[in-house]
């Protein structure tokens, strides 16, 4: 899939609309998720521009994939979860209903966050 410029994530990126940042470095962004699912929900995003994890693994240099790796566990140290524990997820496609094309990790913590999926029909 191309990335689509337009997607919701993209326009935080340029400023266009706002977030609630929790972390910003050279290569990532850090910011709340408008709908949380735990107590603490934070989406961290590469700024580069990349539609999913799949594409960042094929294409992103060594240097964002460094920084991406560090800013999921920096944010989770800042946000206060570390000790207690959390969960890393990233949606890929249309299987995992991932809705915007821009790779996000949700990091989600703060209380027990239940099992890792639905299970299957
Ligand atoms: P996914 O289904 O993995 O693509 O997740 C997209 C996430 O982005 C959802 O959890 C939404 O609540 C979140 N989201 C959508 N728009 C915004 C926004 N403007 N600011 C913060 N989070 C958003």
């Amino acid at each position: 899939m191309a990335y689509d410029p337009n997607n919701i994530f993209a326009k935080i990126l340029r400023g266009e609309i706002p977030c609630q940042k929790i972390d910003e470095d050279d290569h990532t962004l850090s910011f709340a998720d408008i709908h949380p699912q735990a107590p603490v929900h934070i989406l961290v995003i590469p700024k580069g521009a990349y539609v999913d994890w799949a594409d960042f693994a094929a294409n992103a240099s060594a240097e964002e994939i460094h920084a991406f790796t560090k800013a999921i566990s920096r944010v989770a140290e800042l946000s206060g979860i570390s000790e207690t524990g959390y969960r890393v997820i990233s949606n890929i496609g249309a299987n995992s209903h991932q809705e915007v094309p821009h790779l996000h990790m949700h990091v989600l913590g703060g209380a027990p966050v239940g099992p890792l999926v639905m299970t299957m029909a």
